[in-house]
This record gives C-alpha cells, structure tokens and sequence, in this order.
C-alpha cells in the first residue's frame, strides 16, 4: 500500500473511508519532566503526523490497522475492552486505539464499531510523540464520525486517559495536549495544572533559524523504571515540603528550601523541576519579545539540568547537544523523557549543513548509530483532512 490513506483503506477494507483525520508528533521546546509536577511545558507541534482514515460500522467491532505494522488488522470487540487484558504481542500497538474508544466509553460517551486504517510519518520511540498522535487522530476520528462534541482540551485529556489506563503507560498529558491543541508557528504554553493554554508566536524561519531535530535512535533499557523513579521522588519530596505538587516551590529562594531536603538527589531532582519550570516562563517571555537567539542559552542550561540534576540524558543525547552547540548552535537540548530519543537544536539558517555534519561526524567517530537528523517548522494541531 503506498497510495493516499483513503485508497489504502479502501484497498484494505473493500470500500472507501468516510474521512481521514491527522494529529502531529511533538517537540518540546522546553519544559521537561514538568507536567507531572503539576508544572509549565512549552512544545510544539511537528509537521511529520500521523493519518488516520475511518468508517463507522454498523456493529460493534473495533478493526484497526496500521501501515506501520506488517502483522495485518487486528479486530477487538468494544463489549470486550478491558484495561486489564490490553492487546498483546503483535497486536499490543492496538492498545492505543482500543484504549482511546474504551476511554470514550468509559466516559458514557455514544461511540460505536468502527474500521480504522492508521498510517504515519511520526518515527516511533524517537520521543516525538508519535503514541499521541496516534491516540488523538483516533480520538479525533471516532468523535468527529459520532458526532461527540469534545473541546480539545477534553480530547487531551481522554487520549492521556486511553494511554495511562489501558495501554498502561504513566505519561502526563503534555504530549496529547499538544497534538491536540497547538497552532501552526506557535508554540503552546501549557500549565499542566490549570490546562491554560497559550499559543505563543514562534516564527522561527522568518528570523532566519531553523529548529534541527537529532533522533538519536537509541532508547535505552532504563527509561521505564527511571521515569517512574523520578515521579516518585517528585511526589515524595513534594510531601516532605508541604505542598500539593513542585510546581508550587517558588523559583526565588530555591537554596533554603533545597537545605530542607536531606537527600542530595531528591535535592537535585527538585532543582530541576523548579528551575526548569522558571526556564519555561523565560523562553515564553524571549518568544514573545522576538528574542529568539536569546532563548538558545537557555535550552542548553535545560540540557546541563536534565543531564546532571535530573540525571535522564545519556552520552548520544550529551554529545548531540555538545557538538550542535560547538558547531554554532544557539542552543541545544534532549527533548522528552530521555535516556535517548531525540535532542533539539535551535541554530541559524544557514549553519543547517554545517551543524549536521558536525553532529554526524561525531556520532561517527564516537560508534555511535548514525543519528536521523530533520528540521522542524512549529506545524498545526490535529484537524480532519478530508
Ligand atoms: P513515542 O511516543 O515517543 O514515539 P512511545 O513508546 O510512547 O514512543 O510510543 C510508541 C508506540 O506507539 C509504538 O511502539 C507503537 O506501539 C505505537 N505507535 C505509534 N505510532 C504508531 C503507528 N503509526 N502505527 C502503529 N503503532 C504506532
Ligand atoms: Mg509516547
């Protein structure tokens, strides 16, 4: 299949789909490890996205398939979805849009069977969010084909939903909020606590700056239990300080506050959280202003704190954001949870050659896999296509 995602449902299902839905992958500018400290992320939506084409059935039955995937459709019974009992094996990629229809479900919302044909440009595991994509393009299919009114805010929250409780995966709701919601050339501000949302101007190109994506095509082993780790001890030293969530430690006075923890790590895992949140409010302030440049230093800062407070980098990421950096980026940093995944370079647009060899050469020299280097424009949010 290599036609349009209507041809290819149409060649898969024996007749034409009824839309086609698409909700991009993301890019965090800055605001890591935040949206579970009830703290501010500042991403942006990714032209690569993730199609998905679909048709109301007249039973029950939920079939999806995906291009992605060789295995072939896999058919689930909406009677039978259960967050206990996800589908496994080859077909355990279902679990994301099962999940999304239980969670319509779940929350007595009128969904019914539908066929699904899924195909997408997001590289999966790349932390670009391509497992929100895939939930809000079916979210977004199955609620526009029901006709249940949802404001994205709502859509969000009910893929954020699908992805926590059936597929099992403990994220917070930046990365679906930003699917979801986000505005071509801007970037979104979102407060994870409130879900305020502020579409911040990001004309990136029209400054003359090119935003590079480093998919450093590695994940490494440690990134569950890690960021489950880091929540708990988020969560606990919250508890210790008395306050309902990091978010709400002031940025002023840090140190005496710091002083009241007695671990060292805890300690450093609050600075993160706490100055990576005040980071966030500064890129938002450079944005607006049209200081652009200005911002760099400040992702390359969130870097250093994701790297040694927060200790969630890994030596592909580091040298991704050391090298972009020497070969005369602004600035650099990991984006996502880490421990691989992709880092982001903001340079100018002329140094698009330079700073990718750079980068490549490194990984070259370093044993490293050759990275996937692409540029990204501030793209929109998930809309019907067709
Ligand atoms: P990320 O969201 O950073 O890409 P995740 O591990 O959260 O990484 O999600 C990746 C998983 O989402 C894949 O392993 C697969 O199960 C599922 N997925 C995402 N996009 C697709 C797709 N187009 N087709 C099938 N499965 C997909
Ligand atoms: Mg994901």
């Amino acid at each position: 299949m290599s036609g349009t995602a209507q041809d290819d449902f149409r060649q898969l299902y024996g007749y034409p789909p009824e839309g086609v839905w698409a909700a991009p992958g993301r890019v965090n500018l800055i605001g890591e490890h935040t949206d579970y400290n009830d703290g501010f992320a500042l991403p942006f939506a990714l032209p690569q996205r993730t199609e998905v084409a679909a048709a109301r059935r007249t039973d029950r039955i939920l079939r999806v398939h995906s291009a992605e995937v060789p295995s072939g459709a896999v058919t689930l019974d909406l009677a039978e979805l259960d967050p206990e009992r996800p589908p496994q094996g080859a077909a355990s990629w279902a679990a994301y849009p099962a999940g999304v229809a239980w969670a319509l479900l779940d929350a007595g919302l009128p969904v019914g069977g539908a066929d699904l044909h899924v195909r997408s440009d997001v590289p999966t595991g790349a932390g670009l969010s391509s497992s929100a994509a895939l939930e809000v393009a079916t979210a977004l299919a199955l609620t526009d084909l029901y006709g249940i009114p949802l404001t994205r805010t709502d859509l969000a929250a009910l893929a954020r939903r699908a992805e926590n409780a059936y597929v099992g995966v403990p994220c917070g709701v930046m990365d679906q909020t930003a699917s979801a919601c986000a505005t071509g050339g801007h970037a979104l501000h979102l407060d994870t606590r409130s879900l305020e949302q502020r579409h911040i101007p990001f004309g990136c190109e029209a400054a003359g700056l090119r935003l590079l994506v480093i998919d450093t095509r590695v994940r490494h082993a440690l990134a569950d239990g890690a960021y489950a780790q880091r929540r708990t001890s988020c969560h606990r030293a919250a508890e210790a300080l008395g306050v309902a969530a990091l978010r709400d430690l002031p940025h002023q006075g840090l140190e005496q506050t710091l002083a009241r923890l007695e671990d060292p790590v805890v300690r450093k895992r609050v600075r993160h959280v706490v100055t990576e949140n005040e980071r966030v409010l500064r890129v938002e302030q450079l944005l607006r202003a049209g200081r652009l440049r200005e911002a760099g230093p400040l992702l390359t800062e969130g870097h250093a704190s994701l790297r040694d407070d927060y200790e969630v980098s890994c030596p592909e990421l580091d040298l991704a954001v050391s090298t972009a950096d020497a070969a005369g980026a602004y600035g650099s940093r990991m984006t996502g949870g880490g421990f691989g995944g992709s880092a982001l370079s903001l340079i100018d647009a002329d140094a698009e050659r330079s700073v990718t060899r750079a980068v490549t050469d490194a990984f070259r020299r370093a044993g490293f896999a050759p990275p996937r280097i692409t540029t990204a424009s501030p793209s929109p949010g998930a809309a019907r296509l067709v």
